[in-house]
């Protein structure tokens, strides 16, 4: 297929350099046709006065009229296509006619030999040298209509002079010989210069293009990544990283004026089992619907989003902030008592609600968002379908990541802590490519705390260090373990809290770290979330200093909120982790399919790596494949695992391969 494609490339490209030296041949013959005809009828008019004899008439006859053909031929043929549809026919012509016209010439010598004049000779002579390098020089495009105009004449030029057998004409004889030689030489070189020149012009235009080709299909992904990060695609109400800026606008300028900020959030109740009862269709329909009865309520002023999943709320500021924000989520909830309909259905849902204030709970977005959720959970707690609104009670909720906070020190000194492994699958052999280290913490009386909660813990305690230096040390042990059992080609990606990046010092820390258990850097993946990417100026030095060491950087999360694919370039991205809500449901979902698409085929432009999260099925697994896409990782494959665990289940499926191959 590529060989096809080149060929037809480079048959194009002939093309077009024959149908160049057409025009350039066809541009230049009407003068010198002209100059020829001139040249012709004074040539005849002294061999007539040197010796009167009607043979000069017909001479000069018979080249105007083969001069008059070619000149009509020539202005008839440049106007018509033929010189871009058939160039090498129309060049044969040229040279054909080119070769008549040095016939008619190369019959001077021979029909005039009896003139005895030296003068008169010596003037045909000149005069056909003459024409000859006259036409070189006006047809440089292509050599043969030169050629085929000067050889008859030039010939027999050398024959008339080398015939009579005598001294001075044997030596004009070997002179025009010489020059004859001379005039072959120039006319091929001067083509090969047109031709190279054409060409060059050609894959200079080509190479352009193609920039411009790269250029526009990368901006295009830009533009629709741009959307998809201020847009929910579904119901086109605000995404989470527009309305997070927008919540951040709208605290500072409500802070500066004195002003509240009320926070809305809320989700759908029995949303799950819609999914699950009716399927996705039906679930994107109520979602859908939710959205626009949202939409019919919020004013102008007010912001919805979809934060993801049925997850929404929404931003209300300026008069009587708190009364609007009650009103709104009771207009809400009552929106909810009509049934939305599907497909003969009549599905039924309702929303709990949590609202919280600028600044009377929170003093910024983060503990807003605490509150309103903190709310939410008792809305919940309370039976559901109704408003709360946060009041100091609710603090409780807040009370376990306090707790979480307080118990976060202890655990790091006594090693409570741990990384589990999930593993990475090649999707061209199956093979495992590596694994990814995840934080695992359960506590005596906390219960199984999650990483988000553990890192946000770690944020507001100053612990991130700690965090990231445990996570690097359980991946090298596990790499040197890896190695132990033969395993010496894997790598282990390790997620980067971003904040920790900004100072390049944790980056070299890490370098030595790796280093002094003799693991080369290379085999250590760092994930950094997009989101942070954005914040390029505070990551750079880090991210500079981590690719410096020779780690790998991997963008984690990808698509979830960007506006830029130019960090990706920037910051020497090794590969890119597709958000798991763009890759599951992909063998179903057209419009997840064409994102991951755009983004494989960016990724290939840029030759950064693509690797698929939260692959849980076989049939997004063979749409990934097909896609493209070069390594998987999800529960398809295994959930995270202890370094022992992870072990036997390499071991396992390296048996159970084997088998099936045998
Ligand atoms: P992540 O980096 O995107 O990690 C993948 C998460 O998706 C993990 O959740 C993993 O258990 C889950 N997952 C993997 N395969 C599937 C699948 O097929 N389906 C579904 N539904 N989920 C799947 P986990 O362990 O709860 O981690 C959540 C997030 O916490 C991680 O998301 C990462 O952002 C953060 N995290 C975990 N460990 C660390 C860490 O050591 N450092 C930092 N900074 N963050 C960490
Ligand atoms: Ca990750
Ligand atoms: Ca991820």
């Amino acid at each position: 297929m590529q060989h096809h494609i080149e060929s037809t490339e480079e048959a194009g490209a002939n093309t077009y350099v024959l149908s160049a030296q057409a025009h350039s041949v066809m541009q230049s013959l009407v003068l010198s046709l002209i100059a020829n005809s001139f040249i012709g009828v004074s040539t005849a008019a002294i061999v007539y006065a040197t010796s009167p004899a009607p043979l000069a008439f017909y001479w000069v006859g018979a080249l105007i009229l083969v001069n008059t053909l070619r000149l009509l031929s020539t202005v008839w043929l440049s106007r018509s296509k033929y010189a871009d549809e058939h160039p090498e026919r129309l060049l044969n012509i040229l040279t054909y006619s080119a070769f008549i016209s040095g016939l008619v010439w190369s019959a001077l010598p021979v029909l005039f030999s009896h003139i005895a004049s030296i003068n008169t000779g010596a003037y045909v002579v000149f005069v056909i040298t003459g024409i000859s390098a006259g036409a070189l020089i006006q047809s440089t495009a292509y050599a043969r209509v030169a050629i085929a105009f000067m050889t008859p004449q030039l010939l027999t030029l050398c024959a008339s002079l080398f015939v009579p057998n005598e001294f001075v004409t044997n030596i004009v004889g070997a002179n025009v010989t010489l020059l004859f030689v001379m005039l072959l030489r120039s006319a091929s070189q001067s083509e090969r210069r047109f031709v190279d020149r054409v060409r060059s012009a050609l894959d200079a235009r080509r190479l352009a293009n193609s920039l411009k080709h790269a250029n526009d299909a990368i901006s295009d992904t830009n533009r629709q990544l741009e959307q998809l990060a201020n847009q929910d695609t579904l119901t086109k109400l605000a995404s989470r990283v527009r309305f997070n800026a927008a919540l951040q606008n709208r605290l500072e300028t409500q802070k500066a004026g004195g002003g509240h900020v009320s926070l809305l959030v809320f989700d759908l109740d029995k949303f799950k089992s819609i999914n699950d009862t009716y399927g996705h269709a039906a679930g994107d329909h109520v979602l859908l619907e939710f959205a626009r009865r949202i939409l019919s309520l919020v004013t102008a002023d007010e912001l919805a989003a979809r934060l993801g999943g049925d997850e929404f709320a929404i931003i209300v500021s300026g008069k009587d902030t708190a009364g609007r924000a009650k009103t709104l989520a009771e207009d809400i909830l009552a929106s909810l008592s009509a049934p939305i309909r599907f497909a003969g259905n009549e599905l039924r849902s309702n929303t709990s609600i949590g609202i919280a204030t600028f600044p009377d709970d929170a003093s910024d977005s983060d503990g807003l968002f605490r509150c309103a959720d903190a709310a939410l959970y008792r809305a919940k707690e309370m039976g559901r379908t109704r408003v709360e609104i946060f009041d100091p009670c609710l603090r409780e909720h807040l009370i376990r990541q306090n707790l979480i906070e307080k118990a976060l020190g202890p655990a790091l000194r006594f090693g409570q802590l741990r990384a589990e492994f999930q593993p990475q699958i090649r999707l061209s052999d199956d093979r495992v490519s590596g694994f990814e280290a995840l934080l695992r913490w359960d506590h005596p009386t906390l219960g199984t705390i999650s990483p988000e909660d553990v890192f946000q813990a770690a944020r507001n305690t100053q612990n991130t260090l700690p965090l990231i230096r445990l996570m690097t040390v359980e991946a090298c042990d596990f790499l040197l373990d890896l190695e132990k059992h033969g395993w010496s080609d894997l790598t282990i990606g390790v997620n980067i809290s971003p904040v920790d990046l900004a100072s390049s010092k944790t980056a070299e820390e890490l370098g030595m770290l790796v280093r002094s258990r003799g693991i080369s850097p290379h085999r250590i993946e760092f994930e950094i979330t997009e989101d942070y990417l954005l914040d390029a100026e505070a990551a750079k030095n880090g991210l500079a200093t981590l690719e410096e060491a020779g780690f790998q950087l991997a963008v984690d999360d990808f698509g979830m909120g960007y506006s830029s694919l130019s960090y990706l370039i920037d910051n020497h991205i090794d590969r890119l982790k597709i958000d798991r809500k763009f890759v599951q449901d992909l063998a179903f979902n057209a419009k997840n399919r064409a994102l991951v698409i755009a983004l494989i085929s960016v990724s290939n432009a840029l030759s950064i790596e693509v690797l698929a999260e939260g692959v849980e099925t076989e049939a997004d697994a063979d749409a990934l494949r097909m896609l493209g896409c070069k390594t998987a990782q999800g529960f398809l494959y295994s959930q995270s695992m202890r370094p022992g665990a992870a072990l036997a289940w390499l071991g396992e499926r390296s048996i159970r391969r084997n088998v099936s191959m045998s």
